[in-house]
């Protein structure tokens, strides 16, 4: 029985990790009944499993309308995804609208301030709308994609392809006395608005580049909306007010939602 729910709870972690971490899991299971083979092996046959499972995803994701953004990103390419275990846990799969969107992104910030990189974090899972790319509820349909920002030092020398976290992801820019807190003063117990107060310390203080960031957010809301139907951005309101931003599609994701002043959250019609 204890085997049985430790096998369970695995399949379990696996699943809402990567998808399809628990399918691979069973399979090497399976096999590894079969044969009656040794833990190191077992290991062994379920990474062999999990490679093969994510390989044929990238293969049958697009049947189902999911494009995976490539983890492997050469020197001439512009869009890169912050980091290969975002490849490796599937949470790379984007509608090919939104991929199309992401790359014209990608180029136009090149063009302006040539040589710039543009950085992508959380996607979706290759499979199933409806099930959702934790700990971001929302991405659950190909149509949503998170980015980094764009970063400065000290000094004000563009950071390229550089984020605060080596994820990209809980390095928060936090707003100045007097800004707009919507959430100040609540105490939710069901939210994902987390502060990580702890980690913040471990993070270069480097600043937001905030030319780009507004020619990002300005292409956004223009092309962005006319030629591949952006519906919203998400962005914390002490940032948009810091950088200027009236556009109403910008908004506010609510308090139960993750904070939004370590990337920037889109998603299309
Ligand atoms: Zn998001």
């Amino acid at each position: 029985m204890l085997r049985f729910t430790l096998h369970a709870l695995i399949v379990l972690i696996l699943t809402l990790l990567t998808q399809i971490g628990g399918i691979a899991y069973l399979l090497a299971l399976a096999v590894s009944r079969i044969w009656r083979i040794r833990f190191p092996t077992k290991l062994a046959l379920f990474l062999l499993c999990y490679a093969g499972a994510t390989f044929a995803a990238s293969l049958a994701a697009p049947m189902f309308g999911r494009v995976p953004l490539s983890c492997l990103s050469g020197a001439a390419d512009h869009l890169v995804v912050r980091s290969p275990i975002y490849c490796a846990l599937n949470r790379n799969y984007v509608t090919p609208e939104v991929r199309d969107l992401a790359m014209a992104l990608a180029a136009h910030m090149d063009q302006e301030f040539p040589g710039t990189v543009t950085v992508a974090l959380d996607a979706n899972f290759p499979f199933m709308n409806g099930f959702p790319l934790l700990p971001h509820l929302s991405h659950a349909d190909g149509r949503k994609l998170d980015f980094a920002y764009y970063y400065k030092d000290a000094e004000g020398h563009f950071l390229n392809g550089v984020t605060r976290s080596p994820i990209g992801y809980f390095a928060f820019e936090e707003p100045a006395p007097g800004d707009e807190l919507p959430c100040a003063g609540r105490n939710d117990w069901l939210t994902t608005r987390w502060d990580f107060d702890a980690l913040q310390p471990l993070f270069p203080a480097y600043g937001l580049e905030e030319q780009r960031m507004s020619a990002m957010i300005a292409w956004l809301t223009t092309e962005g909306v006319t030629r591949f139907h952006l519906e919203k951005i998400f962005i914390e309101p002490h940032l948009k007010n810091a950088l200027g931003i009236t556009d109403t599609h910008v908004r506010f994701q609510g308090c139960r939602a993750a904070r939004h002043d370590d990337h920037i959250h889109i998603q299309v019609e």
